[in-house]
């Protein structure tokens, strides 16, 4: 089934667990999140950056709809790192539940501006809106960016920005990075923060560049609240590290005879990250809610 995500974590706040949001840019990605959701009986997220829609297309999202519609997992199709109104309505355009707006690279009062623009068309149609206070570092390995040092998101301003903008949910920032950490640096998250904003505010948490954390650190900041965690490098990593495998000792060359046993092995990485969010086995509680099924049109 397919939910916004004001539906989606609304339940994760009330039951404290966390949703994963994975990046996907094409099929073999989407298989992995969609399968690995079902054998876990675990809400998911599929997340789709702009870059990432450029390179499947829009009619990609034909086949990704019909597929999480036709299952009894709760989904939720959501545009990661939205940079501008333009593609937040390519988004709605193609079918998306639910849009994140990235403004956190402008001023605080541009930022609030261009979030709020973006919240007062999303409500009007049902799909939600995730805005980001603070900045989110950069690894140097992905394409979402970042800046190389991390600013924390103020608790004060956490607050008047949620007012002022009307978003559903809120990603800040508390010492991740986005990408896979060289291995001189030790991420390190601050609890306190999290643990100051969680006071003052309501709606749900968001925790980008949650790949290549501890466990214990990620566990801890779901028990504290956050309530989605965004994993990209992790299980792409898995399925290509296998990829390489297979490609450098075999003559392979069909794409059914290379990919299923990558699938698995990225499944695998999903299947732990589900245990490590508390969301394994709770897509039942979707299904006793009997929450009515997305809708994108006017309210
Ligand atoms: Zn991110």
């Amino acid at each position: 089934m397919l939910l916004n995500m004001k539906q989606l974590l609304e339940v994760a706040k009330e039951n404290k667990f966390a949703v994963g949001a994975f990046n996907v840019a094409d099929s073999n990605f989407l298989r992995v999140v969609v399968e690995a959701a079902e054998a876990n009986d675990s809400p998911a997220i599929i997340a789709i950056h702009p870059t990432e829609l450029e390179f499947m297309k829009d009619e990609f999202l034909q086949y990704a709809l019909s597929r999480v519609k036709n299952s009894n997992v709760p989904f939720v199709i959501h545009m990661d790192h939205g940079d501008s109104l333009a593609s937040i309505m390519r988004a709605i355009h193609c079918g998306f539940s639910s849009v994140m707006i990235d403004g956190s690279l402008l001023p605080f009062e541009e930022n609030i501006a261009v979030t709020k623009e973006v919240a007062d068309v999303c409500k009007k149609i049902n799909v939600s809106v995730e805005g980001e206070l603070g900045t989110i570092g950069n690894t140097g390995t992905t394409i979402e960016g970042g800046l190389s040092e991390v600013i924390y998101t103020q608790p004060e301003d956490a607050m008047e920005f949620i007012e002022k903008t009307g978003i559903d949910s809120l990603a800040i920032a508390i010492g991740t990075a986005h990408g896979i950490y060289p291995k001189n640096i030790k991420p390190k998250l601050k609890m306190d923060v999290l643990e100051k904003i969680k006071e003052e505010v309501e709606i749900p948490l968001v925790l980008h560049g949650g790949s290549s954390n501890p466990d214990e650190e990620i566990a801890r900041a779901v028990q504290i609240g956050i309530q989605k965690v965004n994993i990209s490098s992790d299980y792409k990593y898995a399925f290509y590290k296998k990829c390489r495998e297979i490609l450098s000792t075999t003559e392979l060359w069909d794409s059914n005879a290379i990919f299923p046993e990558c699938i698995e092995e990225a499944k695998k990485v999903v299947t732990q990250k589900m245990e490590l969010f508390n969301s394994t086995g709770k897509a039942a509680i979707y299904r006793e809610k009997n929450i009515k099924p997305f809708r994108a049109g006017l309210l």
